[in-house]
């Protein structure tokens, strides 16, 4: 049995009829990093930097980061890491952020990047560490719940200005996450101004459906399979298309078999998920084909409830769940 969920890790991530896809893992410890190739990813797409220091009495230095991130892309041996920034505010406030300004953010509701924006020097450390990191690896920057391109062109000027007073020489490829319904009304803007872009289909489901992303799924219709998820996303496949912009689905559900096949059929090619689950999707996605899979999703956008979306992976047998 071992030998033969290596020998499926090894095999190239291809659809029946051979449309190669790209599986890649989210992480939010560096250990993970040893997993990730021997799981059969091609990378990281997805470091969620903030769950290390959601406990720390002390701002992470540059040095530790640093150390960190090098040690990370060592053990990936050349393979992408995309290191997101800090994804904090709302409730995600370590300790070392409890002073007054910090309260304050918190009942403006700041969060990701324009909480990183309010707390600057917090945010150029992150980038100096990142930035030198990604002068001799292949790691790419992604900025989280963007809301346009304002917020997302403020944060690349932090990023210009670290690299000028560092003398650094390269700058890396910076992502914007999609995953506010903001960033839905702004995709031209932000797909001018990024190298790629990530979809988070965890937090576009909640603030879409106005629901809890920490419903245990199962109870829940209110899932990134409803009809009004799908056509967003695949508002957002077209708008990357014009701009010729990489996009990669990022939330938890691209862990979802049914769901992958569904987002191959909406014309995703670049998924990055649970290390746990790449066997399982691997083999899901080997069993499709694309042309069916995007009829099914063409209907799939016509539905009006996920209950409809499920019947029909099931009735145009892609469901593998
Ligand atoms: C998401 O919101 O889908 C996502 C990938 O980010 P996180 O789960 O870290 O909020
Ligand atoms: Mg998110």
């Amino acid at each position: 049995l071992v030998a033969s969920l290596v020998a499926k890790e090894d095999t190239p991530c291809t659809t029946q009829d051979g449309i190669e896809l790209s599986l890649l893992a989210n992480i939010g410890v560096p250990e993970e990093v040893e997993a990730v190739a021997k799981h059969g990813f091609a990378g990281v797409g997805l470091f969620r930097t903030e769950f290390l220091f959601l406990e720390s009495l002390e701002r992470p230095s540059v040095q530790t980061q640093v150390e960190m991130f090098e040690k990370m892309a060592k053990g990936l041996d050349g393979q992408p890491l995309v290191i997101r920034t800090f994804d904090l505010g709302g409730d995600k406030l370590p300790p070392f952020l409890l002073k007054e300004e910090s309260e304050t953010h918190r009942k403006l509701h700041l969060r990701g990047l324009r909480f990183s924006l309010a707390e600057r020097v917090l945010l150029e450390e992150q980038l100096h560490a990142i930035l030198q990191v990604a002068q001799t690896s292949d790691v790419h920057v992604l900025f989280p719940m963007v809301i346009g391109g304002d917020d997302l062109s403020q944060a690349i000027a932090v990023v210009d200005r670290v690299i000028k007073k560092f003398g650094f020489l390269r700058t890396p490829p910076i992502g914007a996450m999609i995953e506010t319904p903001a960033a839905l009304y702004a995709l031209d803007e932000i797909l001018d101004l990024a190298d790629f872009v990530a979809l988070g289909t965890n937090d576009l489901t909640q603030y879409m459906l106005a629901t809890d992303r920490e419903l245990e799924a199962g109870k829940n219709d209110c899932t990134a399979m409803h009809p009004a998820v799908l056509r967003a996303i695949k508002q957002v496949v077209l708008a990357a298309e014009k701009h010729q912009c990489p996009i990669c689905v990022c939330g938890e559900e691209a862990g979802d078999a049914d769901f992958a096949c569904l987002l191959v059929g909406l014309g995703i090619r670049e998924l990055s998920l649970s290390l746990g689950r790449g066997v399982v999707i691997r083999k899901a996605l080997h069993g499709i084909n694309s042309q069916e899979a995007r009829e099914t999703a063409d209907q799939a956008l016509r539905c009006q409830n996920p209950i409809e979306v499920r019947k029909l992976l099931a009735v145009l047998g892609t469901s593998v769940a």
